[in-house]
């Protein structure tokens, strides 16, 4: 039985930064999302692979303990591929790239057990996709996040609303949410996300961290002095993914939890950063999470 959920791109990435390169190597919100998830919860990935998946890729994220009955595989079509790179700014990623290939007439079906998850991440797919998970589950989820990006927010702006309006969290970086409410000020778009009736807004800073509104509070939280960021591809999946697997280890949506599922995004996100592809998260340890945890609470007392 899955605690969280994940639905997301399953891809191949081939990412440059000042640091070096990859090719093809296994990433995706999806993935990221599910394996940050599984640190803290038992996780459900739902998405789609092409002919050319390797199977070494599923074997890890069962491995993970990620239950992969939601992933199906198209044997017509490759599988998603995003190319990408990052100048000197590692904030903002460089789209060279994007092509859909099984992802183009993918429709998620939800497995019958996930229709009734407490806890749900609809992470980077078409936000007609976000919608048509929704719209699967029988039993209304205790908490929904639903990320998004550049890509969709210009195709569709008004769909990407639509869907913050039906979930408990809408979660997107600055760059985003400047772009989606076209404004140049967080707090005014972190006010608009909360105007679209979802209960609690975050906005993502990169490696400034994030900021957390509610209608009655406000939280911001730092981003870890990180000085060895080799790619940050996967950030904003892995905080989404930690933050709702510790959510649902607790079994909660207080505000209290809720900060602290925020630096427990920031931990994930933080390791991730530093290596290529998902190679750091393959290493890390739970007893290395705790410590940097606790690093994240000594350096935001005052
Ligand atoms: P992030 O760095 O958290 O924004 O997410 C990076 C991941 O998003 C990469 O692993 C890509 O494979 C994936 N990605 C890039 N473009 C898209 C897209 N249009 N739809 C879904 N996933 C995407």
């Amino acid at each position: 039985m899955v605690n969280v959920v994940v639905i997301g791109s399953i891809a191949f990435d081939s990412i440059k930064t000042p640091f070096g390169s990859v090719k093809k190597a296994l990433g995706g919100s999806g993935v990221y999302a599910s394996i940050a998830s599984s640190f803290f919860a038992r996780t459900g990935l739902v998405g789609v692979i092409g002919k050319d998946f390797k199977q070494e890729y599923l074997e890890f994220l069962k491995s993970k303990k990620i239950d992969l009955k939601g992933v199906v595989k198209n044997n017509e079509e490759k599988t998603f591929f995003w190319s990408g790179e990052y100048k000197f700014d590692l904030n903002t990623a460089i789209t060279h790239k994007t092509e859909l290939n099984a992802f183009q007439n993918f429709k998620p079906i939800l497995p019958e057990d996930y229709k009734k998850v407490d806890y749900l991440f609809l992470g980077n797919i078409s936000p007609k996709l976000q919608l048509s998970v929704l719209n699967q589950m029988v039993k209304k989820p205790k908490l929904v996040i639903a990320d998004t990006m550049n890509y969709y927010i210009q195709q569709n702006p008004e769909l990407v609303k639509k869907v913050i309006n039906k979930v408990d969290i809408g979660l997107m970086n600055d760059s985003e949410a400047r772009m989606l409410f076209k404004t140049n000020n967080l707090i005014t778009a972190g006010k608009k996300i909360l105007e679209l009736n979802s209960d609690l807004a975050i906005i993502k800073k990169g490696e400034h961290g994030a900021i957390f509104l509610t209608k009655k509070s406000f939280f911001s939280a730092p981003g870890y002095p990180l000085e060895n960021v080799i790619d940050p591809t996967g950030a904003g999946d892995c905080f989404a993914g930690a933050m709702l697997g510790y959510l649902a280890s607790k079994n909660t949506k207080s505000i209290k939890e809720i900060k602290k599922a925020i630096i427990y995004g920031s931990t994930i996100a933080s390791f991730n950063a530093e290596g290529f592809s998902i190679n750091n998260l393959k290493k890390i340890t739970k007893k290395q999470i705790q410590k940097r945890f606790k690093e994240f609470k000594k350096i935001s007392e005052f």
